[in-house]
C-alpha cells in the first residue's frame, strides 16, 4: 500500500516517540474513559492510546489509513475506526455523553480553526482536548489583550475553554518536515457552557466587526458597522454603563467583550438581518 504523505490532508507524521508519549500523557487517559483520536494516520499516537481507556475511537478521512487501521485493530473490540471527515462528526452521537470524552490529535493544520470551533460547539464539548496545532495559531489563541496577535480567535476560544500551552514540538520531530512550527495545547471546555448558542453568535458578530477594524475606536465601529449602526444616544447609553468606547477593540479582554455583546443585545443588536459570520 502507498503510504506517502498527502499534503492536501495535512499529513506530517510525528516520528519522535518521546513527543508521541508526551502528547498521550497530556490527555491523562483513565481506564474508564472514552478516547477519541482525530487523524490517526499511520498510528503514531494510536499505539500509545490503545488499551489506555475503555474505548478508543479513531476518526480518519484518508481511505488508505482508515483501511489499514481497521485491519490492524480488527481483533480489538475496544477500538473503532470512523472513516469520516472529522468536521462532519457529531460528537454528541457517539454513544457517550460528550462531557465524558477525551479528544486528542496531531491534526491537519489546514482545518485548525474550523475544527477547534467544531469541538467547542456547546452541545458536543468534551472533558479534555489535546491538540497539536501550528505554533502561530496557538500564539493567537493565547495572546493577551493589547497585542497584535489578540483577535476574534483569542476571544472565541477563551470564552469557551480554559487553554494551556503544554510544549512546542520542533520541525525535526515530523516526516515530512513541515514548513511551520508546532505547539501542543490542552483545552478544558467550560461545562456547562457559560454562553447560550445565541450569545455566542452575538459575540462572534461583535468580535468579527471589532477586529475587522482594529485600528478604529469602538464607537466608530459600532456606528459604522452594518450589524449595529449605533446612534449617538446608543453610544451615550453604553458609555453611561461603563464602557470606554474611545478605546480600540484590542484593549478589551474576552469577558469584557461578552459584557458588551450583552449590552448590545439588550438594545436589539446586532440587527438579525445581517448574515452571521464564521469565527475566522
Ligand atoms: N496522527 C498521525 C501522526 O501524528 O503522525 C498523523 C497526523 S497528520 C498531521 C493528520 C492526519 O489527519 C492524517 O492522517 C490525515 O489523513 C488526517 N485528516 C486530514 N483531514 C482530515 C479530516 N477532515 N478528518 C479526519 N482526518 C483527517
Amino acid at each position: 500500500m502507498d503510504l506517502r504523505a498527502k499534503k492536501s490532508l495535512g499529513q506530517n507524521f510525528l516520528v519522535d516517540t518521546g513527543y508521541q508519549q508526551r502528547i498521550v500523557e497530556a490527555l491523562d487517559p483513565d481506564r474508564s474513559d472514552t478516547l477519541v483520536e482525530i487523524g490517526p494516520g499511520p498510528g503514531a499516537l494510536t499505539r500509545h492510546l490503545a488499551g489506555q481507556g475503555q474505548r478508543l475511537l479513531l476518526i480518519e478521512l484518508d481511505d488508505r489509513f482508515a483501511e489499514t487501521l481497521a485491519r490492524e485493530y480488527r481483533d480489538r473490540a475496544d477500538v473503532t475506526v470512523l472513516h469520516q471527515d472529522v468536521l462532519t462528526v457529531d460528537f454528541a452521537a457517539l454513544g457517550v455523553p460528550p462531557a465524558q470524552l477525551k479528544v486528542v490529535g496531531n491534526i491537519p493544520y489546514n482545518i485548525t480553526t474550523p475544527l477547534i470551533f467544531h469541538l467547542l460547539r456547546p452541545e458536543q464539548r468534551a472533558a479534555c482536548i489535546v491538540l497539536m496545532i501550528q505554533r502561530e495559531v496557538a500564539d493567537r489563541i493565547l495572546a493577551s489583550p493589547g497585542g497584535r496577535q489578540y483577535g476574534a480567535l483569542s476571544v472565541g476560544v477563551r470564552v469557551a475553554a480554559d487553554v494551556e500551552r503544554l510544549f512546542n514540538v520542533p520541525r525535526g520531530a515530523f516526516r515530512p518536515v513541515p514548513g511551520v512550527d508546532s505547539t501542543v495545547l490542552r483545552l478544558r471546555p467550560f461545562l456547562p457552557p457559560p454562553l447560550a448558542p445565541a450569545q455566542e453568535a452575538d459575540l462572534r458578530t461583535l468580535t468579527r466587526a471589532a477586529f475587522g477594524w482594529r485600528r478604529k475606536q469602538l464607537q466608530r465601529i459600532l456606528r459604522d458597522s452594518p450589524h449595529y449602526r449605533l446612534d449617538a444616544a446608543g453610544i451615550a447609553a453604553l458609555e453611561a454603563a461603563g464602557f470606554d468606547l474611545q478605546a480600540r477593540p484590542e484593549t478589551l479582554d474576552p469577558q469584557r467583550f461578552v459584557q458588551l455583546a450583552a449590552q448590545l443585545r439588550a438594545r436589539g443588536l446586532p440587527h438579525d438581518t445581517a448574515p452571521e459570520p464564521a469565527w475566522e
